[in-house]
């Protein structure tokens, strides 16, 4: 018997890190002792006051089957939460719960391509990108945002790609080059979808962590609040990667489509994990604030370390929790360059070509462990770029 070629093709082609991040856990187990950079995810587990939450509502008896689209109130948080930051009004009927910002994707996706409709994506991409589009049955069209232009998309290739496709998917704060996307691209991004008359698929999972100014959606620009969907998520603002809890701000019709997808793939999230969302919402900024000002103290160690470091180039991260660094002038390709660190200091990090060619010859580092061992693994990376270039000199082929 034969598996679909439907989940086949989620597979598709393309490098692969992961197999960094495989051979790192086997020495880990091996009691090797690895600085690990890779998965972005809090080297802690979720606030105590969360899971406190979620306890109480399951002992509460939260736990039988919960309303399809998510809890009212808890749909009524997420929606004020956007108005709040985006300013564009929303309400309950806008939100779709979801298990993380994966399944919100995925809804969206599910909800917005027929079978054959391309689907522009931008290039370093958050990995999973393409196998949702697939998934779907949509075809990924991808094109690039170069690390010259601090990986802004070109907003001319960008409308050249666009043309003919049914939705166009973008994450600002990005994942993985931790950029921002200009207002200049924003309203550029915007254009296009008013003009190709596009879906807007805006992965905002890093919404609370843009160090530079306040987070914009392009969602409260002109026309678009009718044709964009925004994908949230409470894995990154709230340490909860574990809880799946996730959701789609959309316009309400297609909310209803998105609705009829969840009752048939999921048929809910569970009710005391809601709850524990919505007293995440509840409490205000307190706990996400912290979290977050955790990933801008690591983003300045990472500049501070690597400040001057010539064989290092560091991307100027404006958000999310990554840096995304430049090991080209090494003439190691990003996976080259990752294996070797493994190997040879015991640094794990993610080579960039597992985000796409834009990102070839780049590692992206996940600021996920304490501010000391943050700054030694990337001395000792940089250590390791300069003999690199060094023996590249002494050889004659720099
Ligand atoms: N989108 C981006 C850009 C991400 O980086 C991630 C996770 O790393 C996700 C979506 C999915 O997050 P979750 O499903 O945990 O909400």
């Amino acid at each position: 018997m034969e598996p679909s070629s439907r989940i086949r093709a989620i597979l598709g082609g393309g490098a692969s890190g992961w197999e960094v991040v495989h051979r790192a856990r086997r020495m880990q187990r091996q009691g090797v002792r690895i600085s690990d950079l890779t998965v972005g995810q809090h080297e802690d587990p979720t606030p105590a006051p969360i899971l406190e939450a979620m306890h109480t509502s399951a002992m509460a008896g939260n736990t039988r089957y919960s309303d399809v689209a998510g809890s009212p109130e808890l749909r009524a948080a997420i929606a004020e939460r956007a108005a709040a930051a985006t300013g564009a009004p929303a309400g309950p009927a806008n939100v779709v719960v979801t298990a993380g910002g994966q399944a919100a994707l995925l809804h969206t996706f599910m909800a917005t391509l027929d079978a054959g409709d391309a689907a522009v994506m931008i290039d370093p991409y958050y990995v999973t990108y393409p196998g949702t589009i697939r998934a779907t049955g949509g075809v990924p069209r991808i094109t690039p945002a170069r690390a010259e232009a601090g990986f802004q998309p070109d907003l001319d290739a960008l409308e050249a790609a666009c043309t003919g496709a049914r939705a166009l998917l973008i994450n600002s704060p990005n994942n993985p080059t931790g950029a921002i996307y200009s207002d200049e691209t924003l309203d550029g991004v915007a254009e296009i979808c008013r003009r190709h008359d596009l879906w807007l698929i805006s992965d905002e999972v890093y919404d609370g962590m843009a160090w530079d100014g306040p987070h914009r959606s392009p969602r409260a620009l002109p026309g678009m609040a009718e044709r964009t969907v925004v994908i949230g998520s409470l894995s990154k603002s709230h340490g909860m990667t574990g809880s799946r809890l996730g959701w789609t701000l959309a316009p309400e019709e297609l909310s209803r489509f998105i609705e009829i997808y969840a009752l048939n793939a999921t048929y809910g999230i569970p009710g005391f994990i809601q709850d524990a969302g919505l007293w995440c919402l509840r409490e205000g900024a307190g706990i996400e604030a912290g979290l977050a000002a955790t990933f801008r103290r690591r983003r300045d160690v990472a500049l501070n370390t690597l400040a001057g470091r010539q064989s290092v180039r560091l991307s100027p991260p404006q958000g999310a929790m990554y840096v995304m660094l430049d090991v080209r002038a090494t003439g190691l390709s990003g996976l080259a360059f990752a294996e070797r660190l493994l190997e040879e200091a015991h640094i794990a990090v993610m080579p960039g070509e597992s985000f796409g060619a834009s990102a070839a010859g780049h590692l992206r580092v996940a600021l996920t462990v304490d501010d000391a061992e943050l700054a030694r693994a990337l001395g000792r990376l940089a250590d390791f770029a300069e003999t690199l270039v060094a023996e590249r000199a002494e050889a004659g082929t720099a």
